[in-house]
């Protein structure tokens, strides 16, 4: 189940929470303020694929390319 991580644009608290692919975030609140008002984030997982250039040993190369050939 992947996580998603949020940050509320009342009080700039971010937080993560976990959800299936199919759910959206109309369920969720800030667990500070209690607003609704979320801006979705980059995932964990994906903000380490695309920001490359400061290591030089390729060690996100490999990683299983989840959901290709879904049609
Ligand atoms: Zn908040």
């Amino acid at each position: 189940m992947p996580l998603y991580e949020y940050r509320c644009d009342d009080c700039q608290t971010r937080f993560e929470v976990l959800q299936r692919m199919s759910e959206g975030a109309a369920d969720l609140s800030c667990p500070e303020c209690g607003g609704s008002r979320l801006a979705k984030q980059f995932s964990t997982f994906a903000a380490t694929t695309s920001t490359g250039g400061s290591t030089g040993a390729a060690a996100g190369r490999g990683a299983p390319a989840c959901g290709a050939g879904f049609t």
